[in-house]
């Protein structure tokens, strides 16, 4: 035999981001703010670098994080969770596979929905799990009994989601959580509920956690990330909640994958999110302002955009638009002719991809955004 990822190709974010920094393209592809990032969490993590231990903390996380990340859900979320049930991982990918590697039995199958994140599927396998995948429709991405009914069977054990959804930019609405927690009750799931862009909601949309609808405490693992919440994507701190039961096995195989997560970064996060209300919502309100301005933009160039509830992504639609062009093509078009960076939505499929969307992040400065305006309009 040949191992296992000789075929794998490099992730498409990677990809992207190391063809703009080669063309020097404005990279609206990866998804990643361009700013440092909020000054007091910079200078709590300087802070705890200078003065608090620099050595290995407890394989679980610091008993501060984990107790930052329990009262913050009980504040925002109305989850009570005991800070026992929380544990600290090095970003929220490395939460998805040691959820993965520690729950899925071989054969086990995981129901996902796509669009879904390039990482989910080749995690599924190698954890020895057949993903079982419900294909979501353009424009609305509606999940519905029908569909749900079809994709599940006697096989499935686990579902895998994502919600606000990348990149998609879909916050999923009430009936359909209710929807997916009671499949998950009457069929015994677990969830395991990538949730995190959480925070980054629109419109004064407030998120709902799959764990908190009915039956869901205890067969859920809730996985977040403070690279989303505060702007800083390279620090790769996340965390992933369960009922003890679960939270054991998850940090059996979360101690042989990375063990541990540097600790200045974890007693910055622990102060960041005991920030006031008021804080969450201007950190809203400020990439709303961002999706907004692209759209607006976008649109006066004749495009045609898909505005996002939550994330930070919109897309355009090619054909909507007049471009005759599927996604890959265009944005292997618009690296090389117009200097911008983006990334086709077949990334986001496992097969039969919907091809005629591109997302564009604006996470991005206000001068970053109009000249990759003026760049896309001067491209059509
Ligand atoms: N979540 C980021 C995105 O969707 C990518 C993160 C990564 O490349 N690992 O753009």
């Amino acid at each position: 035999g040949h191992p296992v990822y000789r075929d794998m190709p490099t992730t498409i974010f990677e990809k992207m981001s190391a063809r703009a920094r080669e063309t020097g393209a404005i990279n609206l592809g990866q998804g990643f703010p361009d700013s440092q990032g909020p000054a007091e969490i910079l200078h709590a993590a300087a802070d705890a670098l200078l003065n608090r231990s620099n050595q290995y903390p407890p394989m679980a996380g610091i008993i501060e994080l984990r107790a930052a990340v329990a009262a913050h859900y009980a504040r925002h979320q109305g989850l009570d969770l005991e800070p026992q049930e929380v544990i600290v991982t090095s970003g929220a990918t490395e939460a998805i596979a040691a959820s993965l590697l520690a729950l899925v039995r071989p054969g086990d199958e995981v129901l996902v929905l796509a669009p879904l994140y390039d990482a989910y599927l080749p995690l599924i396998e190698r954890a020895g799990g057949v993903a079982s995948v419900l294909r979501l429709t353009p424009p609305a991405w509606r999940i519905t009994r029908e569909a749900l009914a079809a994709a599940v069977t006697e096989k499935t054990r686990f579902l895998l989601m994502n919600n606000p959804v990348n990149p998609t930019g879909i916050a999923l609405r009430d009936e359909e959580l209710a929807l997916l927690a009671e499949y998950c009750v009457t069929r015994d799931l677990i969830a395991i509920c990538d949730e995190v862009w959480e925070h980054v909601t629109f419109d004064d949309i407030a998120h709902k956690p799959l764990m908190g609808f009915p039956g869901m405490r205890d067969r859920t693992v809730k996985i977040g990330s403070a690279g989303k919440i505060f702007s800083v994507t390279g620090w790769k701190v996340g965390w992933m909640c369960a009922a003890p039961a679960i939270a054991t096995l998850l940090a059996r195989a979360h101690q042989f994958i990375t063990f541990t997560t540097p600790p200045h970064l974890q007693w910055a996060v622990a102060e960041g999110l005991a920030q006031p209300e008021s804080w969450f919502t201007a950190m809203r309100a400020d990439y709303q302002a961002s999706r907004d301005r692209l759209v607006e933009g976008l649109r006066a160039a004749g495009y045609v955009v898909n505005a996002s509830a939550a994330t930070w992504f919109v897309t355009i639609d090619l054909p909507a638009s007049g471009i005759a062009l599927d996604d890959v093509t265009f944005c292997e078009r618009i690296i090389d002719e117009a200097g911008v960076a983006a990334i086709p939505i077949s990334a986001f499929y496992p097969a039969h991809p919907v091809t005629h969307l591109v997302r564009l992040c604006f996470s991005k400065s206000d001068t970053v955004l109009d000249q990759a305006v003026t760049r896309l309009a001067a491209f059509r």
